[in-house]
């Protein structure tokens, strides 16, 4: 019996959106992570939208009036206020650009504040640097990311890594995390994945 479990193959997750890739049975949960076609689900809370580099065209027709909403320029500093209730702000560069998400948490030693690229895995999509600051008084508290982390779907868990720590002494009982964000695009590379090496070496 057991042989025949592991003879059993089954499509990557992501089949019915264009993935090719076949696994033996409890391979393609490692690979779903990593999956290109994966689909990125809009970060607002209650809208069950899902899709690829369309849910930006989606977002900025939907949402950019929202409260949440509010544009950023590569390069450039701009202030980005987490409002505390809601504990998101979305940042987007154009109206078919990439979405950036900012969350805050509530954690014992003060507030988390993460960012993240909503965008799909495939390489080259996404990729940005960012700069993030805190100032209060005459303090001002950083932290800066050279990659930032790409996300398909806005979590609610508390991060383990890649988050700023600011102290509730700092934050105080503010209706706005009065935050400092410059995000930069990473340069494309030229190469591709080196992967692909593969096929060339086949045509020798
Ligand atoms: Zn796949
Ligand atoms: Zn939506």
């Amino acid at each position: 019996m057991e042989s025949v479990v592991e003879a059993i193959i089954v499509p990557c997750p992501n089949a019915k959106h264009g993935c090719t890739e076949k696994f033996s049975y409890g391979k393609e949960i490692a690979h779903k992570k990593e999956c290109s076609f994966a689909l990125c689900y809009c970060p607002t809370p209650n809208c069950k939208y899902s899709g690829d580099k369309d849910l930006y065209s989606h977002y900025y027709a939907n949402h950019k009036d929202e409260e949440l909403w509010n544009c950023f320029v590569c390069g450039r500093s701009s202030g980005a206020w987490i409002p505390t209730r809601e504990k998101i702000l979305i940042l987007q560069e154009s109206s078919d650009g990439p979405l950036v998400v900012l969350q805050c948490f509530n954690e014992p030693q003060g507030m988390y504040v993460t960012v993240n690229c909503l965008a799909p895995c495939a390489p080259g999509v996404g990729r940005f640097s960012y700069h993030l600051s805190y100032t209060f008084g005459d303090a001002t508290m950083t932290f800066a990311l050279e990659e930032m982390n790409r996300i398909q779907k806005v979590s609610l868990e508390t991060p383990e890594k890649d988050f700023m720590l600011v102290p509730y002494y700092i934050v105080g009982q503010k209706v706005r995390l009065k935050m400092v964000i410059c995000i930069r695009r990473l340069e494309e590379e030229k190469e591709v994945d080196e992967d692909e090496d593969e096929d060339e070496a086949e045509e020798e």
